[in-house]
């Protein structure tokens, strides 16, 4: 690993809201790009917030305007799961291991999020 990838692995570790907001949308955008993994409806998540009176917290407001807002915990994504190596890793098997474990806190907690929304649409919002 060169010095600059071990400095920007590290920046990394210490993403502030902002740069997960930022990496969410570049994964959305990612995945959009992908034939094979057609996203739902991409106007169903909202941009998000963060109040400044409650740090780590992402807000997700109601696009309708009715007040109605969702919230996260940012450490939901900046904290690494339980990650599992071989005994002779290597650092690929490391970033691989952390991309995919970066992937999947990603998508619980997209679904997380699509799901409150979703929710809040049928009670609040259905067009029956
Ligand atoms: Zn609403």
């Amino acid at each position: 690993m060169e010095h600059g990838d071990e400095d920007a692995w590290l920046d990394g570790l210490k993403a502030t809201p902002e740069q997960i907001a930022r990496d969410m949308r570049e994964a959305r955008e990612a995945q959009r790009r992908d034939q094979h993994a057609p996203l739902p409806d991409p106007s169903i998540i909202p941009g998000p917030d963060f109040p400044s009176d409650l740090p780590g917290v992402v807000r997700f407001h109601c696009p309708h305007g009715c007040g109605w807002f969702y919230e996260e915990s940012t450490h939901a994504l900046a904290e690494p799961g339980r990650v599992i190596l071989p005994a002779d890793f290597t650092p690929e098997d490391l970033t691989g291991m952390l991309a995919l474990n970066w992937e999947a806190r990603f998508l619980d907690f997209r679904s997380r999020v699509e799901t409150a929304i979703t929710d809040h649409y049928a009670a609040r919002h259905a067009t029956a």
